[in-house]
């Protein structure tokens, strides 16, 4: 998961009239998330089932169902996986608002809660972040780095190493899918320093 920026709801009415699905709308949730889910980082394709996520699910949370700042967007599995559920003592990693590496690291293609967070830990046992689809995604993922970081520590020219670092950094940045679990094996190798944030 990474960090957010809210873009402005570009037709307030729209959800003032009580629709939160309207398309324009959607589409700058979507862009906001280059294109992924909000929560486990899969590309979501356009023509797929995405859905507007109430970050405060609209069953219990009523009067959030046409709020902007509590719409996202996220694939499908994750959506149904957090279901009605949200603890206010607990609540959910939400990238608009939280920094997301403050609460989970990723080691490999696994997603752990970060230096005990209870908020990290309850986000990736409810929407399940360690599931199978997202395991095996993320392994291809991480072995297509490992493999272009063997290829660029291999090599002695000087300046193909600098160019083809660069391009393994490029891969960490916050458009890419699954950029957390890739940014973390790039500071574990030293390829990237402790606690920049991806830009
Ligand atoms: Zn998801």
């Amino acid at each position: 998961m990474v960090a957010l920026i809210r873009p402005e709801c570009p037709n307030p009415a729209a959800l003032a009239a009580g629709n939160y699905k309207e398309s324009r709308n959607k589409d700058v949730l979507r862009a906001s998330t280059s294109e992924k889910c909000m929560y486990c980082e899969s590309k979501i394709e356009h023509n797929s089932f995405a859905h507007v996520e109430h970050i405060k699910p609209k069953v219990k949370y009523p009067e959030f169902e046409f709020i902007w700042d509590n719409l996202g967007y996220s694939c499908e599995r994750c959506n149904i996986n957090k279901g009605d559920e949200y603890e206010e003592q607990t609540p959910f990693i939400n990238p608009y608002q939280d920094n997301p590496e403050d609460h989970i690291v990723f080691f490999g293609f696994f997603a752990f809660p970060k230096q005990g967070s209870e908020r990290g830990e309850y986000t990736i046992k409810k929407l399940q972040l360690n599931r199978a689809g997202l395991i095996e995604a993320r392994k291809e993922r991480i072995e297509k780095i490992d493999m272009m970081i063997k290829a660029t520590f291999r090599t002695t020219n000087a300046l193909l190493r600098t160019q083809a670092l660069a391009e393994i950094q490029q891969e960490a940045e916050k458009d890419r899918e699954y950029s957390q679990a890739v940014k973390c094996l790039l500071v574990i190798q030293r390829i990237l320093p402790l606690g920049v944030t991806n830009a």
